[in-house]
């Protein structure tokens, strides 16, 4: 490991003393040559493995041609990755972004216009994102403090939808809460108040969607179909895009004016976004299973497992840091989700035996 890295930057993240220079699959080179097993995979972003030679190739392929003009004008990329995820969804209208906070704001803004209502239904717990907005409707009261005062009109649990509710929105899987898959009767449950009080059902796939639960999205595993889907992180492996996608059976809501993003549907981002589409086919996604499969029996011996596809997490009797930070010095790259929680968000493309050099180095760091 690296000493100690420096740089003129404001605190908001408590980095590990490593500077990553290179990358290759599911693996990592630091700046001394030393190479890592990547179990972390950018927390749930570089989903086919650092330069996967299909999104590689596409983003320099647009790169040659044409960075940016504006969404006052049609771009290819972002016309035909809109129709690639239409199709996935089974019909649905796309707002581009570069995050997954954004996509959450655009769904919060979406859904009170397309309803005339001002609040919307979260979970104690959730998690949407860090900007004003995305951080209002975040279950965690401990992120939101040194904030207030936050956006009105959150709400946090299903016993308050009603009337004013615009939408409820939830997470399949809770991620940074402590991956805590919800419960199927829960999505259920939220489905049916939804449809009883004309509210609208968005699930945030920021983190679950694009192949990580072993589905396109993990609503297809669940059989919940939303009116509306945020993604970001695993869209262009590792280029920063977000997307807010509307089921063309829920209210349109935007008119030209209502909403916009400079750097929105970029070509060269939705360029690799295309090329990782194209790239989530049936053989990925039962290999994603199977992983996790193999994963989760082998972490079994160091605490109860939980997770859907390839976003698992281990809940640990000592302090998860201690062992990212020993892990690291083993050559193996791991994430965590709370103070006990051991998450593991790897490429989708770990191969069988690099899950085995994974659950060998975790049992060295364990011994
Ligand atoms: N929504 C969910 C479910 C997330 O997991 C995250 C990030 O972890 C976000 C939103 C925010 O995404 P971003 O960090 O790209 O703004």
């Amino acid at each position: 490991m690296t000493t100690t890295a420096q740089a003129p930057i404001l605190p908001t993240y408590a980095r590990l003393g490593v500077t990553f220079v290179e990358g290759d699959g599911a693996w990592l080179v630091d700046a001394d040559g030393k190479r890592y097993l990547d179990l972390v995979a950018g927390i749930a972003v570089v989903g086919l493995g650092h330069r996967n030679p299909a999104p590689l190739a596409a983003a320099r392929d647009q790169l040659d041609k044409l960075w940016h003009v504006s969404n006052l004008y049609w771009t290819q990329p972002m016309q035909v990755l809109a129709a690639k995820l239409s199709e996935r969804f089974g019909g649905a209208q796309a707002f581009f972004c570069n995050s997954g906070a954004e996509s959450v704001e655009a769904a919060i803004k979406w859904a009170r216009k397309a309803t005339g209502r001002p609040e919307i239904v979260a979970l104690d717990g959730s998690f949407h994102g860090r900007t004003l907005g995305a951080l209002s409707v975040t279950g965690q009261p401990a992120k939101r403090a040194a904030f207030e005062p936050l956006v009105p009109g959150a709400r946090f649990g299903l016993q308050h939808v009603g009337a004013k509710t615009a939408a409820i929105l939830l997470e399949p899987v809770q991620g940074e809460g402590g991956v805590h898959p919800l419960p199927e009767e829960t999505l259920e449950q939220a489905r049916a108040l939804a449809d009883e009080h004309g509210a609208l059902l968005v699930l945030d796939e920021v983190q679950t969607g694009v192949g990580r639960t072993g589905a396109f999205f993990a609503w297809q595993r669940y059989g919940v179909r939303p009116d509306a889907v945020t993604l970001a992180k695993g869209l262009a492996n590792g280029l920063p895009i977000g997307a807010l996608l509307v089921s063309n059976g829920a209210p349109t809501g935007f008119e030209p004016g209502d909403h916009a993003s400079t750097f929105g549907g970029n070509p060269v981002a939705c360029a690799a976004a295309c090329a990782v589409v194209d790239a989530i086919d049936d053989e990925l996604l039962a290999h994603v299973q199977a992983v996790s499969a193999q994963l989760s029996e082998g972490l079994a011996r160091f605490g109860d497992v939980r997770g859907l596809g390839l976003l698992l997490a281990v809940e640990l009797e000592r302090p998860v840091q201690g062992v990212v930070e020993a892990a690291l010095a083993h050559g193996l790259v791991v994430g965590s989700a709370g103070e006990y929680t051991l998450r593991l968000t790897p490429p989708l493309t770990l191969t069988f035996d690099e899950a085995a050099q994974a659950l060998d180095i975790l049992s060295e760091v364990f011994a």
